[in-house]
């Protein structure tokens, strides 16, 4: 699995689309983190934790209801996706020491494409290729098989002949 020192790094090692080369955004920020100018702010339930993705610097605002603020690993996945082609997406894995203000790991989990109707996740921290046939149905899981971005129909191909059934 890709292993990354900065936030920055991990930033800029997939920033644009690899299907469209149309530049990724983030997404799917739910209500746990929001994006601005920069920073990047992690709500949990007793801290709020204020990443500075330029200088890479980690700040840690405890809530000041909470009597113990939890200051143990904090783990979360920032999604990155395409807007334009709407067909690729990645998480990276976030893992922050609060204690020490660094952190603990930055790597880059997963990525998704979608072809036609199907939808294939690569998923590197357990070496799996997820298959969707019709983008929500039933998965068939496959050891990793690498993307063909150029043509990624050619990968659809590889996993039909793996699982000549679908
Ligand atoms: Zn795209």
């Amino acid at each position: 699995m890709i292993q990354f020192k900065t936030i920055k790094e991990a930033l800029k090692y997939k920033d644009k689309c690899p299907l469209c080369s149309y530049n990724l955004e983030m997404s799917h920020l739910y209500g746990d983190m929001d994006y601005d100018n920069n920073r990047l702010h992690i709500f949990n339930y007793s801290n709020i934790i204020i990443i500075d993705i330029l200088n890479d610097s980690i700040k840690v605002i405890p809530n000041e209801d909470m009597s113990t603020p939890f200051m143990g690993l904090h783990v979360t996945r920032l999604m990155m996706s395409c807007h334009s082609c709407k067909n690729y997406e990645c998480y990276l894995l976030l893992k922050i020491n609060l204690q020490d203000f660094c952190w603990e790991e930055i790597s880059f989990n997963s990525e998704t494409i979608i072809v036609g109707s199907d939808r294939i996740k690569n998923i590197f921290s357990i070496n799996e290729t997820q298959y969707h046939k019709n983008i929500y149905g039933t998965m068939t899981g496959l050891p990793l098989i690498p993307f063909d971005f150029s043509n990624p129909q050619n990968t659809i191909d590889k996993i039909k002949l793996l699982i000549p059934y679908i």
